[in-house]
């Protein structure tokens, strides 16, 4: 394989106050120039605190990230927000297909498809979330689901430069709960091949992130599996200190 340089991004979810930007600030503070150098970082905050964080921001090392985005550019559409939006308030990138949008929101592989390609309308990387269930792992089905979800939600066209995907099984996320590094491992080359099959060169460089109860104690060993090239972190990215924990694993 190609030398990837990882990303860790956060995702904030549905926390964070203008009030309480401080463990952003602390981020920066924390982020010397070597480990801006060996890992890209960004936050994804809600979507409320985006502008206010780029201005105080510019030109730090943090990057800005959106949580979801509206497939289409503008419109009738109470309530969404599109890339477009996101974009023109200081992100560079959109997370989609969530778990949690797919759960809450009835998002299909379409859906996440076709925000994806928003994004990159948008010139925004597209962060596209795929994961399976307990019981989809117990049934032996994790990487059939994934495989699948991969074909529905990257749209043709993904380069390493506008897509980056982030591996979370749903039963990870939150719950303090990890797969072992061999089976994050099994996972990881199971995405790589396939999106060499579809994608060649590009599929061979795109960034492949772990999700799912990545903290300070479990960063380092996860971060060495072959093809992951990062993380993507809920919880733990909501302090400075455990979002830098993470970053020492570089
Ligand atoms: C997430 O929701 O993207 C996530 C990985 O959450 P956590 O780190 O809290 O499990």
């Amino acid at each position: 394989g190609v030398k990837i340089k990882p990303l860790v991004a956060g995702n904030w979810k549905m926390n964070g106050l203008k009030s309480n930007l401080a463990e952003f600030y602390k981020m920066r503070a924390g982020l010397t120039d070597d480990l801006a150098e060996a890992v890209d970082t960004m936050i994804c905050p809600p979507a409320t605190l985006i502008a206010v964080l780029a201005e105080s921001s510019a030109g730090g090392a943090i990057a800005l990230g959106g949580q979801d985005c509206h497939a289409e550019m503008s419109g009738a559409h109470t309530g969404d927000i599109s890339a477009e939006m996101l974009k023109d308030a200081g992100a560079k990138a959109v997370i989609v297909g969530h778990s949690e949008r797919r759960a809450d929101h009835g998002e299909k592989d379409a859906d996440v498809n076709a925000k994806a390609q928003a994004a990159w309308r948008a010139g925004l990387t597209a962060i596209i979330c795929v994961g399976e269930t307990e019981a989809e792992r117990k049934a032996g089905q994790a990487v059939g689901v994934v495989e699948r979800q991969l074909n529905g939600s990257v749209p043709d066209g993904a380069t390493a430069e506008n897509t980056v995907v982030a591996y979370e099984p749903v039963w990870a996320i939150g719950t303090g709960l990890t797969p072992t590094a061999g089976d994050v491992e099994d996972m990881h080359k199971a995405m790589r091949d396939n999106l060499v099959t579809r994608f060649a060169g590009a599929g061979d460089a795109m960034r492949l992130l772990y999700g799912g109860s990545v903290k300070p104690a479990n960063a380092g060993e996860l971060m060495a599996v072959a093809n992951v090239n990062g993380a993507l972190v809920g919880g733990a990215s909501l302090t400075a200190d455990a979002f830098l924990g993470i970053l020492a694993a570089y």
